[in-house]
């Protein structure tokens, strides 16, 4: 596993609960900025002034997701596809998942840890 997603792991393990945390990835290294999200429990918005001064050298976004796994919400979705060159990764209560855009399609990458929870969709809880 990279340092990168070890680092974003990290920024997720502190904040279970917390609102949604972002940023991006410049020089493989992680640059947080402010969710602007009106509800940043559920989502999140980087602001224009921080769009425009990472622009030229960032590589990939992240953010985190409150108590959730690392699946795409319908607002990443639209997210994501407004930003085709960059990665973007989501941190999520199952680990890390990479995503790139493709083609006007979006698709996951990568997943860290790798297949770490196979049996997840076989406990039936209440
Ligand atoms: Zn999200």
């Amino acid at each position: 596993m990279s340092d990168l997603i070890a680092d974003l792991l990290v920024l997720y393990e502190d904040d279970l609960l917390a609102p949604e945390r972002c940023g991006f990835v410049v020089d493989d290294k992680i640059v947080e900025v402010k969710n602007m999200c009106h509800e940043p429990a559920d989502g999140f918005d980087i602001s224009g002034e921080d769009l425009m001064k990472y622009e030229d050298v960032v590589t990939a976004s992240w953010h985190t997701h409150t108590g959730t796994d690392c699946n795409l919400t319908r607002d990443d979705l639209v997210s994501f596809l407004n930003y085709p060159h960059l990665q973007h990764y989501i941190v999520g209560s199952d680990g890390v998942a990479c995503y790139v855009v493709e083609q006007g399609r979006v698709l996951r990458a990568a997943t860290y840890p790798p297949s770490r929870r196979a049996e997840e969709h076989s406990s039936g809880d209440p």
